[in-house]
């Protein structure tokens, strides 16, 4: 069930440039989160100064609290990297659906996370990791200053940097390109910028890979309300469908989905 709460800022520091992670004491919120994908979305600002809350993927649950990890984007973010241990802050949540794991029948899990778009693919690699089901995960950032994890192959920890400063040189596709390649029946899971996923989408529908997205478009209530957040979908494309039909509510449908069901 969706509540809404106010939380102890636990902590917030720094993860790399321009990346922040903060640890809110949610009780009520992560007794009702189902598993990664699913976001929690918060009030920034006083007063009227920013209306609408942002929504914030859950990074990781421990004990009472949930984590988030974010990227300085706006004067909202600016707002959520000057909050100190022991304020409060409001959440509405758990929100929108998870990533359904029993649609992959055996196949090999890659995981890809861009950007802010890691914060959902390390809460299911961490998942993943605990109930020993093997997977690849594939981080891309621009450079070195901006990644966080260890480049670890042999773990499975695939970085990449557009400069080449640490793991694979080019976008996360130069790796997703080679380990779909070496694993036997690849199932890609990804969150990230909208051109990242683009170029999954383009790759996976050509090599006839399934899998599913997170994702992270611009939304206002998060709840249904404001029908802000459209993302078409690939069903009903006949003219006289109506515009619930051919489109779907990134808050409350979303933000996962599987790649085949939605036009990026
Ligand atoms: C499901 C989901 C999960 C997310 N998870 C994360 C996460 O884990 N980490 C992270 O850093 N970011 C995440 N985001 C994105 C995050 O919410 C935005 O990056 C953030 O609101 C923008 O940063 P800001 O508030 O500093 O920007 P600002 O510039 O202060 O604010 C941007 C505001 O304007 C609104 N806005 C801007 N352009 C438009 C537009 N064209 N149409 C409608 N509204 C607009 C946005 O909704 C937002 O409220 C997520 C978004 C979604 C939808």
């Amino acid at each position: 069930m969706r509540r809404i709460e106010s939380g102890k800022v636990l902590s917030n520091h720094k993860l790399a440039k321009g990346m922040y992670r903060m640890d809110i004491s949610l009780p009520e919120i992560s007794s009702e989160v189902q598993g990664p994908g699913q976001f929690i979305s918060l009030t920034v600002g006083e007063g009227w100064q920013m209306p609408l809350r942002r929504p914030m993927s859950i990074a990781s649950i421990e004990n009472d609290s949930i984590s988030i990890i974010y990227k300085i984007f706006g004067k909202g973010t600016v707002w959520l990297k000057e909050r100190t241990s022991g304020e409060v802050i409001e959440a509405i949540g758990p929100l929108g659906n998870k990533f359904s794991l029993d649609k992959i029948n055996g196949k090999e899990i890659i995981l890809v996370g861009g950007g802010v778009g890691v914060a959902p693919i390390l809460y299911l690699h961490d998942q993943l990791s605990k109930d020993n089901q093997d997977h690849l995960l594939i981080v891309g950032a621009v450079t070195a200053a901006e990644q966080f994890l260890e480049h670890s192959p042999k773990t499975g920890i695939h970085l990449t940097t557009d400069d080449g400063s640490v793991g694979e040189k080019g976008t996360v596709m130069t790796m997703l390109e080679i380990l779909a390649d070496k694993v036997e029946n690849p199932y890609i899971i990804a969150c990230g910028p909208e051109p990242m996923l683009a170029a999954i989408y383009k790759f996976t529908t050509e090599k006839g890979i399934e899998g599913q997205f997170a994702v992270e478009s611009y939304m206002a209530c998060g709840t249904g309300l404001c029908q802000g957040c459209v993302i078409e979908t690939t069903k009903n494309i006949s003219k006289e469908h109506t515009y619930h039909q051919k489109y779907s509510l990134v808050c409350s449908d979303g933000p996962v989905y599987d790649i085949n069901a939605i036009r990026i």
